[in-house]
């Protein structure tokens, strides 16, 4: 939670802003602000306590490291903390600055326009970092994390697909977590990339898909209708027993092919992409379900979306969440739907974080959402009374 005992860096070059926030912090109620007009030594201070500061306020211009490049050493350095971008620039460039920031991962708690009022800044330094409450950020190493996996350490968490236009829950996507002996719950974030960057990818994959399957078998014998998403990366596809080994999986289970969907990223280490075709036709075959994921990110391109029978198309929640008030996300948002409807495919926005967000997928023609609007992705046992809940529900959806 961010309190009044809460330390704030301040960092803007010019003085007159300096004094004016630093009266408006004061004014909310933070006593511990410290103000620097440059942001060599604001990284100073970092580099010797990467910890010093919980939010950092940070102007895009400023003469000798702008804003971007301190952004960068932020990232280089770990921080894990609240940021807040602002600009006297145009809208474009803060948002640009925010998406890049939240590429990093970075905690971004605002993007706002110069000058800043004290409602603004009220509201933005209201918010909750999302990462507090867990465990502080680690990296594990590979064998760290082959031992997770192995050890039957994962379990899945599941976040829901629903129907724009009714409400309806059509399916759930399941998401990594790993249950660390020592750590408690571990993000993706801090174990995919180890994954992908040691070859253990496919375990990691084989391990989720069992899981997930059994889920869906779990949740058909208790009358839920629902399709199951997993996750792969391009890189698990590049065995052509792979479609074997998934359509064993759910006929294991007494599962139809169409009630999975195997939602697909393009790997940053991709070996063989026309092995990766082949397998994605052959699933295809099978009747299982494709998505092309993360659309409009380096990672999904048109090629794909061109060579592969995807069934569904999901637009990046860069584009999504805020698109309201960002021309240029609303426009590929747009783009993006008017595409995949072209292409025949179904369409799925993810990250709805706000009825802003919802509200303004109404408007434009999308099959599906999915975003913390909706539900944060939760644990299997909390399925069934989230779904009788929300369709109990979800007439008050369009209503303010
Ligand atoms: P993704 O496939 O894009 O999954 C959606 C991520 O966005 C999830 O993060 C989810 O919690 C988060 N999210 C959902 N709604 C919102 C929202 O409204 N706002 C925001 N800001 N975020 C939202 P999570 O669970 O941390 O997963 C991160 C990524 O890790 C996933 O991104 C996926 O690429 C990868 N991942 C997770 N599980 C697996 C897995 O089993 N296999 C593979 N290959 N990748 C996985
Ligand atoms: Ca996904
Ligand atoms: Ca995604």
């Amino acid at each position: 939670m961010i309190t009044d005992t809460t330390r704030i860096l301040l960092l803007d070059d010019d003085p007159f802003v300096l004094e004016l926030m630093g009266h408006q912090l004061a004014e909310l109620g933070f006593s511990r602000v410290t103000a620097m007009d440059q942001a060599a030594h604001a990284l100073a201070v970092l580099e010797m306590e990467p910890g010093a500061f919980s939010v950092i306020l940070c102007d895009l211009q400023m003469p000798a490291m702008d804003g971007i490049e301190f952004v960068r050493h932020l990232v280089r350095l770990g921080y894990d903390k609240g940021l807040v971008l602002m600009s006297g620039e145009n809208q474009r460039i803060l948002h640009t600055a925010e998406t890049l920031a939240r590429a990093h991962r970075l905690q971004v708690l605002g993007a706002l326009a110069k000058p800043v009022t004290l409602e603004q800044l009220r509201r933005v330094l209201a918010c909750r970092p999302p990462r507090e409450a867990s465990s502080p950020r680690l990296v594990y190493g590979p064998q760290e994390v082959e031992r997770g996996i192995a050890g039957g350490e994962l379990m899945l968490h599941y976040q829901p697909k629903v129907e724009v236009a009714t409400g309806a829950v059509v399916g759930f996507e399941s998401l990594a977590r790993w249950v660390h002996p020592r750590d408690g719950l571990v993000y993706p974030d801090q174990f995919i990339t180890t994954a992908e960057e040691h070859g253990l990818m496919d375990a990691l994959t084989r391990v989720v898909l069992g899981l997930a399957v059994a889920q869906a078998r779990r949740w058909t014998d208790i009358g839920l209708d629902l399709h199951m998403a997993v996750n792969v990366s391009m890189d698990n596809l590049t065995s052509l027993e792979f479609a074997d080994g998934v359509a064993g999986e759910l006929k294991g289970a007494g599962m139809p092919p169409s009630a999975l969907l195997l939602e697909v990223t393009e790997s940053r280490l991709m070996k063989d992409p026309q092995a990766s075709l082949d397998v994605l036709t052959r699933l295809s075959l099978k009747r299982i379900g494709l998505s092309i994921d993360d659309f409009g990110t380096g990672h999904s391109s048109l090629v794909q979306l061109r060579d592969i029978p995807f069934g569904e198309l999901k637009v990046d929640r860069g584009f999504v969440h805020g698109a309201a008030h960002a021309p240029a996300s609303r426009a590929i948002l747009e783009a993006s739907l008017d595409m995949a409807r072209r292409l025949g495919m179904q369409t799925v926005a993810e990250g709805v974080e706000e009825r802003e967000d919802w509200e303004l997928l109404c408007g434009l023609d999308c099959d599906l959402a999915q975003g913390y609007f909706i539900a944060r992705p939760m644990p299997a046992a909390d399925v069934p009374a989230w779904v009788e809940a929300w369709e109990n529900g979800r007439h008050l959806l369009n209503e303010g």
